[in-house]
């Protein structure tokens, strides 16, 4: 892409950004203002991007006023909510940037149990106001994830066998499209639209605010239990957590065990296996769901009890702070005990002691939405498997690490079946192809012809749009 990075913003020129400030109720960042350095920065420390400025929009029409400015200086234009893109979409070099930080509000109907969310909300934004009316929304592991692009992917959260994905849940949304509209999607209008963004990602339009049915959670039987990791452990855990009831969603990691304070001090650094569990219904019911991980060998540690559920976002503090990652992923059905012993061999010999490979077990209420209903599309998988290298420090050669989550890829790739929209690195058109089956992606392309034709939404795991018969 032509950078525009040194383009001339005189007042007046052809790229008046003092006409488009003049239009906002937020700000413009420019390089070279206080505040840039701070603002550019994503979560991810490895994007270390110069967009061309940062609009920090607060209000809808602020985003309509960008997205308008963009298309008539057809100027790059990318989109933040939470900024946790794994393939770095949330920010390009001397692109406009659409920053929804600012956009956060959430309000809750408790006598409808509904929420409506400001895109630029992250989970834990909604978790806890929700959580004051005995209600939840499960979106995300991870406080910090917005829920705009999470939503836009699918959304695979702490009770997804529950309360399926997070765009299972999703009423209404607002969207400003690529003519600079502001409109309302759901199942009555723009249907074929409201079909597309949940799961179809950040392709069609900005995404101003969403509408949630929350579900009555008030306190969850939650917590983490570490267990040596062996094949037979992870085997085991595979078949138990499938077979749960679909109160208990999981997420298991074959790590180092970490600086946690429910680790013992000497076990610090071990290989281990770590299942995150979350169960929704009362302690009782939680301990007999739970209690057959526990037989699967002598833990390492636990800490597992009755918890309210924003409470359950501690567990994953660590991936809430900015840090670096290189991640790989897929869905799959079937894990046999080749791909689980390389697993464990991979992360024995990772590069750095925070990462991990992820696994978490799916099914349950997915599977109670019909596949074509929405464009997610995997909803008959089994298991999700991540390879997440991560590093903290983002000045450190992230070459070994990068080469590590690449090594270990290629040792379980082979049992991949489809790959998750929001976990998809920068890996290129046929993994796009793969998030998609043929008739999704056509569908989608017909979507995006009919709302982007110009593909002005591009960052992102990008959909061509349809060629048109005239
Ligand atoms: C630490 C970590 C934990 C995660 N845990 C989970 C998890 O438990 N479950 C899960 O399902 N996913 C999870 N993810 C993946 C996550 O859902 C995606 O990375 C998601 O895109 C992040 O959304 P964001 O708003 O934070 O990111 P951003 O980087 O701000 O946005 C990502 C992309 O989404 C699109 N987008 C975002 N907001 C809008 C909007 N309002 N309108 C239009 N397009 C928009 C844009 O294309 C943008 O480039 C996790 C990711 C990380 C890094």
């Amino acid at each position: 892409m032509t950078s525009i990075y040194s383009s001339n913003l005189a007042p007046g020129g052809a790229l008046d950004l003092q006409s488009l400030r003049n239009r906002l109720s937020g700000d413009i960042i420019v390089p070279g203002d206080a505040g840039y350095e701070a603002a550019r920065r994503v979560s991810n420390l490895g994007f270390d991007r110069h967009p061309w400025t940062i609009v920090r929009a607060l209000t809808a029409a602020d985003v309509v006023q960008a997205v308008r400015f963009a298309r008539l200086h057809r100027l790059p234009l990318a989109v933040r909510g939470g900024g946790h893109s794994v393939a770095g979409h949330s920010t390009a070099d001397g692109a406009v940037v659409v920053d929804l930080s600012g956009m956060r509000a959430v309000s809750i109907d408790p006598g409808n149990h509904t929420a409506r969310v400001q895109a630029g909300g992250r989970s834990i934004d909604l978790a806890g106001p929700a959580h004051a009316y005995g209600l939840a929304l499960s979106t995300g592991d991870t406080a910090t994830v917005g829920i705009g692009g999470l939503t836009l992917g699918g959304g695979i959260g702490w009770m997804v066998r529950k309360y399926g994905l997070a765009i299972d849940n999703l009423i209404e949304a607002q969207v400003v499209t690529a003519d600079g509209r502001l409109i309302t999607t759901n199942a009555k209008q723009h249907s074929e639209l409201f079909w597309a963004i949940r799961g179809g990602g950040g392709n069609f339009g900005i995404i101003t605010e969403y509408t949630f049915r929350l579900a009555p959670v008030g306190a969850v039987y939650g917590g983490a239990i570490v267990l040596p990791a062996t094949p037979e452990v992870v085997r085991g855990y595979l078949q138990i957590a499938k077979e749960a009831p679909d109160e208990l969603s999981t997420i298991a990691q074959v790590m180092h065990a970490p600086p946690a304070p429910f680790i013992p001090e000497e076990r610090l650094g071990e290989l281990v296996f770590m299942v995150m569990v979350c169960f929704t219904g009362d302690a009782e019911a939680g301990e007999r769901a739970i209690a057959p991980f526990r037989a699967l060998a002598e833990p390492v540690a636990e800490m597992v009890g009755e918890m309210p559920y924003p409470a359950m976002f501690n567990l994953t503090e660590a991936a809430a702070q900015p840090h670096a990652a290189e991640v790989r992923s897929f869905f799959t059905d079937d894990l046999p005990g080749d791909g689980i012993e390389s697993i464990i061999d991979a992360v024995g010999k990772a590069t750095s002691p925070m990462s991990m490979v992820q696994l978490r077990v799916l099914g349950g209420a997915v599977r109670h939405v019909a596949d074509g209903e929405t464009a997610y599309a995997h909803r008959d998988r089994d298991y999700f498997v991540a390879v997440l290298g991560l590093w903290l420090d983002p000045s450190e050669d992230g070459a070994p690490h990068r080469a590590w989550t690449q090594a270990a890829w290629d040792s379980i790739k082979q049992y991949r079946q489809g790959v998750y929209v929001n976990f998809l690195a920068d890996e290129g058109e046929d993994r796009i192809h793969e998030a998609y089956p043929a008739a999704t992606y056509e569908r989608l392309a017909q979507v995006k012809a009919q709302y982007d034709p110009e593909n002005i939404f591009q960052f992102n795991q990008n959909i061509r749009p349809a060629i048109r018969q005239v």
